[in-house]
């Protein structure tokens, strides 16, 4: 892995001098209280300010203060005008714009592109406190309010929107968004590296401009350098047949304009017995093509290669600089940056943070905030590389952990300062609960690995997935002074947890509050190899263990799975036999997850293109069945909720269809009844909880279901109701 210059060996700033604010400020008000004249830089994010590491624009503006900077927030600005844009004056350094911790189109819509009347970034949850395109349109009023200042664009918008990309709200590929944005510098994955270095190049008198050679970021170049290769990525992945021997290495700054009219208008460019460069070339001077906005606008095959060729690019120890074509520019990526070391992690998570919204809220609610107050985040990135979610795109598959040490401290600073605190932290965890120091066991494998999982299809030989560090965490947090419980909330990899049998037991005996959520996501084998998920027989496996510690402990205590409906590569036949799978093991899902197609995902690579670029992609590869259609997503989710009688009537008609008339009547070995009641439909246990919380309660007889199985009523247990959460970025599911 290539080494880079770590984070606190930077000489600080000048303005270090004036010391860390209580909160960054977001008025002028603040701005003199605390002596500055003003900002070096200033963050506009599209999320409530607050002042916790699980928030982007704390993380980022707490660890620029710490190299010195004066950071200013400007939070969910009013976008109608440049007004709010110029509240705290004239940056020094830059501005840096991000939409928050999720997309905001994620944010403002739902899976069926319905607008969302809440937001749970926002004081009181309200709804419409953020722009759709957030970055988009701060970036506008920035450049308006004040042009000459260096524009910075980040976060999981603009780092999921780096490449032209499909857009699932517009129907259409878009630019990359650092065209649309007519940003200066856009910063893909975790920025703080980046960040931090351009930070300090700027502060030097360094031009914006000037600055190309920073992992992890893009800008628009007009032309390849000198002194670099280019590599047309057909050369890294064929699409298909050779329709033209043209030689891939050429610059296009040394072609004629015929050449290069003819090599635009070629596909495929592949051209070996013409080469005139060495066989191996110099990969930090390689730079790969991928077909132009152009071509991948027009051809949906050429979509699904460049969507393959970019996650092949995606290891920090081998992945090249990418480069692609928008109109007469192009957008260049450098390769991705190198992950943060334990140590530079504990640097980031130990800034002073105030744990709390900014009290400009006037305490209000924030509901993405109550949802963390008393969580951990230990670790970043995750390995699993499941299709439909973006964490790998975006924090990389190289886990990035903090110390034991560290994570302790941060739980005894939730026990000492926050208000509330009852002594239990409510997650230990991060994108996934349990792959906390898991990683390749030889450093130069997995620098030199192209795999874009580690767990699939099956678990890799070379992966360590010994879980006793995480166990020993676990152990020591149980035995801090004021804590009285330590639960996991983050969805747990179960394949690699029945490795560790010793880990289950610790989880289950101490760390379940009631309910366990894992994500199977599917009882199918096709729609799971499109998602690159295991199959059952590791959920049965874990399932197995879960009860066996459980009854051991003496507990009552439930696994919830999740499922997602009209996933690329589902048929109707995979959503019927996961509805019998529901049936014959008595879950019934209150809520249901359709698939959501996310920027960038590979799932969302598939759902445009039908095409699947985790195999090598060309006209004749394999079609996938995408379910785009309104009736059929309603059709899967349906099959989901096989027992709500509002869904029988959808279900009889496809069941006919289908020629499986037999699952029709009132048997146990029937899926739906052949009538309809005639009492009123049905209702789900939340709602009949809700209403009974208004009226008279009375302890129903028998058991009661709950949210996804024959359960005890959510009272009696941890809620399991999911909401957006402010590490989950642009997940389905934060844990797989
Ligand atoms: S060799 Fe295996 S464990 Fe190592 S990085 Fe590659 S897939 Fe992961």
């Amino acid at each position: 892995m290539p080494t880079a210059k770590p984070l606190h060996s930077y000489n600080k700033y000048w303005a270090e001098c004036f010391g860390p604010a209580p909160y960054l400020p977001m008025s002028r008000a603040e701005m003199d209280k605390l002596g500055w004249d003003s900002c070096d830089i200033i963050i506009v994010t599209g999320d409530a300010y607050v002042d916790h590491p699980s928030f982007g624009m704390a993380i980022i503006g707490r660890l620029l203060e710490a190299q010195g900077f004066r950071v200013g927030i400007i939070a969910q600005p009013d976008w109608r005008s440049k007004k709010d844009f110029m509240a705290l004056g004239k940056p020094n350094l830059f501005f840096g714009v991000t939409a928050g911790n999720m997309d905001s189109m994620i944010n403002r819509y739902t899976a069926d592109r319905k607008p969302r009347s809440d937001d749970a970034y926002t004081p009181g949850g309200v709804g419409c406190k953020r722009p759709d395109r957030s970055v988009l349109a701060y970036s506008q009023r920035c450049k308006e309010a004040w042009p000459d200042v260096p524009l910075l664009i980040g976060g999981i918008e603009a780092s999921l929107r780096r490449i032209a990309h499909y857009d699932y709200w517009q129907d259409a590929v878009r630019h990359s968004i650092l065209l649309d944005a007519a940003a200066d510098m856009l910063f893909y994955g975790n920025a703080e590296r980046a960040l931090v270095e351009v930070a300090h190049r700027i502060a030097a008198g360094e031009k914006i401009s000037d600055i190309t050679d920073v992992r992890g970021t893009a800008f628009i170049r007009r032309d390849t350098p000198a002194n670099w290769w280019e590599l047309d990525s057909t050369r890294v992945d064929m699409p298909g047949k050779i329709d033209r021997m043209i030689n891939p290495y050429l610059n296009p700054r040394e072609m004629d304009d015929c050449e290069q009219k003819r090599r635009n208008e070629a596909y495929y460019v592949v051209d070996i017995s013409t080469l005139n460069m060495p066989r191996k070339l110099p990969r930090d001077h390689t730079v790969i093509r991928l077909p132009s906005f152009e071509k991948v606008t027009a051809d949906k095959v050429l979509y699904a290669h460049a969507s393959r060729v970019l996650h092949m690019e995606t290891n920090p120890g081998n992945a090249r600089a990418l480069v692609q074509k928008h109109g007469d520019v192009d957008v260049w990526l450098n390769p991705p940056p190198i992950p943060l070391t334990t140590e530079e992690m504990d640097y980031v998570f130990a800034s002073p943070f105030a744990r709390m919204p900014h009290p400009a809220y006037k305490g209000e609610k924030i509901p993405a905030y109550e949802m963390i107050r008393f969580s951990v985040n230990i670790m970043r990135g995750c390995f699993g590389g499941c299709t439909f979610c973006s964490i790998t795109e975006h924090e990389g598959r190289i886990m990035q952990n903090r110390s034991q040490e560290s994570i302790l401290h941060e739980v005894e600073e939730i026990r000492d300062k926050v208000p509330g605190f009852t002594g239990v932290i409510s997650d230990l965890g991060g994108p996934t609960a349990n792959m906390y120091r898991l990683a390749c066991k030889d450093p130069q494998i997995e620098a030199a690995c192209r795999r874009p999982s580690c767990v699939f299809p099956g678990i890799c030989e070379n992966l360590n997935t010994d879980h006793k560090p995480l166990t020993a965490l676990y152990r020591a947090a149980r035995k801090l002074p004021g804590i009285k419980k330590i639960l996991i909330g983050s969805g747990l990899r179960y394949d690699l947890a029945v490795t560790d049998p010793e880990y289950v037991k610790e989880l289950v005996t101490h760390h379940v509050g009631g309910y366990l959520k894992i994500a199977p996501e599917h009882t199918e084998n096709e729609p799971l190899s499109k998602m690159m998920k295991p199959g059952m027989g590791a959920y049965d496996e874990f399932k197995q263990l879960f009860e066996k510690f459980t009854r051991e402990a003496g507990k009552e205590q439930y696994l919830i799975p999740y499922f997602i409906a009209a996933h690329p590569g589902t048929t109707d036949e995979d959503m019927l036999n996961l509805a019998l799978w529901l049936k014959k093991n008595n879950f019934r899902a209150d809520q249901v997850q359709a698939f959501y197609p996310s920027p960038m995902a590979t799932a969302t690579a598939m759902y445009h293109t039908h095409k699947n670029p985790l195999r090598r992609v060309n006209y004749k590869s394999e079609q996938v069945d995408v379910v785009d259609d309104p009736g059929r997503r309603k059709l899967h989710k349906a099959f989901l909720r096989y027992h709500d009688s509002n869904n029988w009537p959808l279900l009889r008609e496809a069941l006919q269809r289908m020629g499986r008339a037999d699952l029709i009547g009132d048997g146990p070995q029937h899926l739906i009844p052949r009538d309809q009641p005639t009492t009123a439909a049905y209702q789900s246990p939340r709602r009949k909880n809700s209403q009974q919380a208004h009226q008279k309660r009375t302890r129903p007889g028998g058991k009661m279901l709950t949210q996804h199985t024959g359960l005890p009523p959510r009272s009696q247990g941890v809620s399991s109701k999911k909401t957006a959460q402010p590490r989950s970025k642009n997940s389905q599911h934060k844990g797989k």
